[in-house]
């Protein structure tokens, strides 16, 4: 299993040459830098966003135990977005792990610390294992599972686990009446101007059969307990629409930030999730994995975006672009997945 990373990078942000649709200038400069906004445009479109969240989160509060079903890893993103919505919106927050068997010690330390300093009330919820190993054999075995825009942002291990997740908050917010989700997804893992989304309810029942299916066929019979919204709930919840907050993307603020404003409620840093990651073992085996079909790290574009933005030095970025999965790691992952690495092409 080669892992290449001899590619050429470009001089400003980090993208690879082999990065889909990347063209580089005389200057080395890639396409997204070309084209990225000036620093003040950065900061009027975040204030713009901003201005757009508030608005967002002051029709959507009060009336119910909860306001905003939190997806909530216990990492830095998602623990700062807890945090901030909590504390400066005086939103009434649920969070929940969807634990997937790989989440780091640390990370459901940090979670408990978190939740607790907070005052927020936590879930916690473990997929059966035999579902969720088959998903992620599959999702490594079969590369028609995810579009090609999805495998862009995130790999395709990663990318099964964020669905599985997106539908399991989708069925608590219906559940208690919330009518916000959050995630703590950053600049570059979900597309540009997506601080906040209508999810129009009707549309989105009549439009996933596709994805269903493929999964179903997939993953297996268990599949539609994990993807699927039952009508049934649809109907009790009588909700239109949930309104879905990416409050990192009107935040903008930089990791350093972000973990000294943690600390202080007793988030530390993880040390066992490779340098992508602060809540899932498996995120190394998702980064090998992803190498070994398309050549590039799969979190190459959010760390691009996030130098474009000013959130991290190139140097930082560069560290993390070019770090290579520990091979260690990514053997102990196979075994626990029961993946032989040498099948993987
Ligand atoms: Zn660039």
């Amino acid at each position: 299993m080669p892992v290449k990373t001899d590619n050429r990078l470009c001089t400003r942000c980090v993208l690879p040459e082999n990065f889909p649709g990347v063209k580089f200038d005389d200057q080395g400069v890639c396409n997204h830098c070309q084209q990225a906004p000036s620093a003040s445009e950065v900061r009027e479109n975040v204030a713009r966003l901003h201005d757009e969240m508030v608005a967002a989160i002051e029709a959507n509060k009060g009336g119910r135990d909860y306001d905003c079903i939190v997806a909530y890893s216990g990492g830095k993103d998602s623990s700062y977005t807890l945090k901030a919505l909590t504390e400066s919106y005086g939103l009434k927050c649920l969070a929940v792990t969807v634990d997937n068997g790989f989440m780091s010690d640390q990370a459901r330390v940090n979670s408990k610390a978190v939740t607790a300093a907070l005052g927020v009330d936590y879930q916690l919820f473990t997929p059966a294992w035999n579902f969720m190993s088959g998903m992620y054999r599959q999702s490594v075995s079969n590369p028609e599972l995810h579009s090609k825009a999805a495998i862009k942002r995130a790999s395709a291990i990663c990318n099964s686990c964020i669905g599985l997740i997106n539908v399991y908050m989708i069925r608590l917010a219906l559940m208690h009446g919330a009518r916000l989700i959050a995630g703590g997804y950053i600049g570059g893992q979900v597309p540009k101007d997506t601080a906040i989304l209508e999810l129009n309810l009707d549309i989105y029942m009549r439009t996933r059969e596709a994805t269903l299916g493929r999964y179903e066929s997939s993953f297996g019979p268990d599949t539609k307990k994990y993807f699927d919204v039952p009508e049934a709930l649809l109907q009790t919840a009588n909700m239109k629409k949930i309104t879905i907050l990416n409050p990192m993307l009107a935040l903008n603020v930089g990791e350093e930030q972000i973990i000294a404003e943690l600390a202080p409620l007793g988030w530390k840093p993880t040390l066992d999730t490779g340098s992508n990651s602060s809540n899932c073992r498996l995120n190394d085996f998702g980064i090998a994995m992803h190498y070994n079909t398309h050549g590039f790290n799969p979190y190459v574009f959010e760390i691009s975006e996030q130098v474009r933005h000013g959130l991290m030095t190139r140097e930082v970025a560069l560290k993390k672009a070019l770090s290579i999965p520990s091979m260690d790691e990514v053997r102990w992952q196979a075994k626990t997945l029961e993946i032989e690495l040498d099948a993987v092409k």
